[in-house]
């Protein structure tokens, strides 16, 4: 997962400082000498590195931190703070144009994602924000892109606009732009020519295609695996090009976070979206702070609540509370919720976010815990609708014929069933209890 080491490193030294009543000087320096080392290790620019430890150091020794009544606790709160400042601050937009269409130049390395960052950004401009947005596929250099384009294009049902390989970028985007206006797409998204190398030929091209489009956003599209490759990389595109922000991509492979951490602070432009996956929704807005508590293991419950909201259906979810209230929950129920549950990614994923996830022993062993829910799943559906409405029919022949139907054991049909009455017996406990508290006027 992103940032693994970072984090690790990060919490044991503030760990150090929690709970410490005063905090002396030294304390501060030992503290800084580690989160320098930290974030050395994790491939951040060194002058970045320098500034950072510089303001965290001044701002911890100060009448901040000293003065207050838990100066251990103060300490993190300004690594914290610091830490977002140094990713952006505050969240960043995305244009969109007074005189539609709002034009998005992606540009890049080839290998670094731009394609389906493409892809992905349309997707999220559709299920977010409602939009129509065409696809241009002005990549004619990398062997395979227009079809790549197309392809996405394809399996999001969107329009992808093309003209081959052998008409000119600069070309190919005049005619998209009077195309997207003909057929009124509000968002246009230039999936533009990458290369090998950064080199003068493809920075002329690139601003050609600026020229003649006028974009509102320029998103340059770097790879967070390559750490101060990508800086660098961002670094010239934006003084030759300039750009309006960065997409990272493969967050989701980088252990170090390096880039991420660098970019803004070395180029002065955002990081607006990060890669988290090749899926077409694995792209996800940048929260600096959500960012910096996820590293420093404080959780990042915003998340967490907006997947379960973008995921959960609220019928269903007053249908489910109906029946823990009749306490008719059945087999069926508890197969739907798994359902909803899974819909919000994988749960390694999902249990990162929380709040000191990090320190549950055995966090890497979480594949294993995905395969036990298929597992689950099989056996539910190898239940008659009578058992699954109620259990207690299953006696020992029955449960040889799911464990069998399921390809599970005895042994694991048994324990579901156990885990099943016991939940339902915390229901009714739980279900108790909200109607005492309702007597009395607590809200839940
Ligand atoms: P382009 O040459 O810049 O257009 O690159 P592509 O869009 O073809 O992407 C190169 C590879 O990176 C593909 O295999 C993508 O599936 C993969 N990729 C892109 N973004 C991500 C991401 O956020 N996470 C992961 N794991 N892979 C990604």
């Amino acid at each position: 997962m992103a940032f693994e080491g970072l984090s690790d490193r990060l919490q044991n030294t503030i760990q150090k400082i929690r709970g410490k009543g005063k905090v002396s000087e030294s304390d501060v320096k030992e503290m800084m000498r580690e989160v320098r080392l930290a974030l050395l290790e994790a491939d951040v620019n060194f002058k970045v590195v320098k500034d950072f430890v510089k303001k965290v150091s001044e701002r911890s020794v100060g009448q901040e931190v000293m003065k207050s009544l838990t100066p251990g606790q103060q300490v993190i709160k300004v690594v914290k703070e610091e830490l977002t400042n140094l990713m952006g601050g505050e969240q960043s937009q995305i244009a969109v144009s007074k005189r539609p269409p709002t034009v998005i130049m992606m540009v890049g390395l080839q290998g670094a994602g731009k394609t389906t960052t493409t892809g992905k950004l349309a997707n999220l401009l559709r299920k977010k924000y409602n939009r129509n947005p065409l696809l241009v596929a002005a990549d004619i250099y990398r062997p395979a892109a227009i079809k790549q384009l197309e392809t996405l294009g394809k399996q999001l049902n969107m329009p992808v606009f093309s003209l081959g390989d052998q008409v000119s970028p600069v070309e190919i985007a005049k005619q998209a732009l009077e195309k997207a206006k003909e057929d009124h797409n509000d968002y246009v998204l230039i999936d533009t020519a990458g290369r090998l190398h950064i080199d003068g030929e493809l920075m002329n091209e690139l601003k050609e295609i600026k020229e003649l489009s006028n974009p509102d956003e320029i998103f340059l599209v770097v790879d967070a695996m390559t750490g101060q490759d990508a800086v660098n990389v961002a670094d010239s595109f934006n003084e030759q090009l300039g750009i309006t922000g960065v997409v990272l991509t493969k967050l989701d492979g980088d252990t170090r976070g390096g880039a991420a951490l660098s970019i803004r602070a070395v180029t002065e432009k955002p990081i607006k979206f990060v890669g988290m996956g090749e899926k077409l929704d694995a792209l996800e807005a940048f929260h600096p702070e959500r960012m910096a508590s996820r590293i420093l293991g404080m959780g990042d419950m915003l998340s967490l609540i907006e997947k379960a909201q973008a995921n959960v259906d609220e019928e269903k979810a007053k249908e489910l509370e109906q029946k823990l209230r009749t306490m008719n929950f059945t087999f069926d129920d508890f197969l739907d919720q798994l359902g909803q549950v899974r819909k919000m990614g994988p749960l390694d994923e999902l249990l990162k976010m929380m709040p000191g996830a990090n320190k549950i022993k055995g966090m890497g062993n979480l594949q294993i815990d995905e395969k036990q829910i298929s597992h689950v799943e099989a056996i539910i559906q190898s239940m008659t609708k009578k058992e699954k409405v109620n259990p207690e029919i299953i006696n020992a022949g029955r449960k040889k014929r799911i464990a069998k139907g399921s390809g599970t054991s005895v042994q694991e049909v048994n324990r579901l069933l156990k885990q099943f009455e016991e939940m339902k017996k915390m229901m009714k406990q739980m279900t108790g209890m909200q109607q005492k508290g309702k007597r009395k006027g607590f809200k839940f």
